[in-house]
């Protein structure tokens, strides 16, 4: 298994969990662009939010960005989901970001 978020949701590499569910983890960057900084990660392989095509999946990973978010002490954060290189994505296994903690300013 090559894929660094599969190898995380599998445990095959510890990474602490802010939260867990059967469909998802949630964990934090290992490089953070704000103080809070967590990645909400579906269990299963799916590449990018392109290429989602369970909308029931969907809903549960916005779910699990509110309870992550409220289990970070978040009452305020931003929600990315880069997909596709040009968009800044790095690793091609679906993640959205939820950053937090501080004032963020104008998306560049
Ligand atoms: P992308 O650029 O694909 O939207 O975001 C990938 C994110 O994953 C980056 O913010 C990067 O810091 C984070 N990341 C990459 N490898 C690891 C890792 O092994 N553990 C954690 N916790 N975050 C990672
Ligand atoms: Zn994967």
């Amino acid at each position: 298994m090559s894929c660094i978020f599969c190898r995380i949701a599998a445990g095959e590499i510890p990474s602490p969990r802010v939260l867990e569910t059967p469909d998802l983890i949630a964990i934090r960057d290992i490089a953070p662009q704000a103080p809070a900084h967590l990645l909400v990660i579906p269990r299963r392989h799916v590449e990018s939010l392109a290429s989602l095509e369970d909308a029931s999946l969907g809903g549960k990973l916005l779910e699990g960005v509110r309870e992550a978010a409220r289990l970070a002490g978040l009452a305020e954060y931003r929600l990315i989901a880069n997909t596709g290189a040009s968009a800044g994505q790095t690793v091609f296994h679906l993640h959205f970001h939820v950053l937090g903690g501080r004032p963020l300013g104008a998306l560049g």
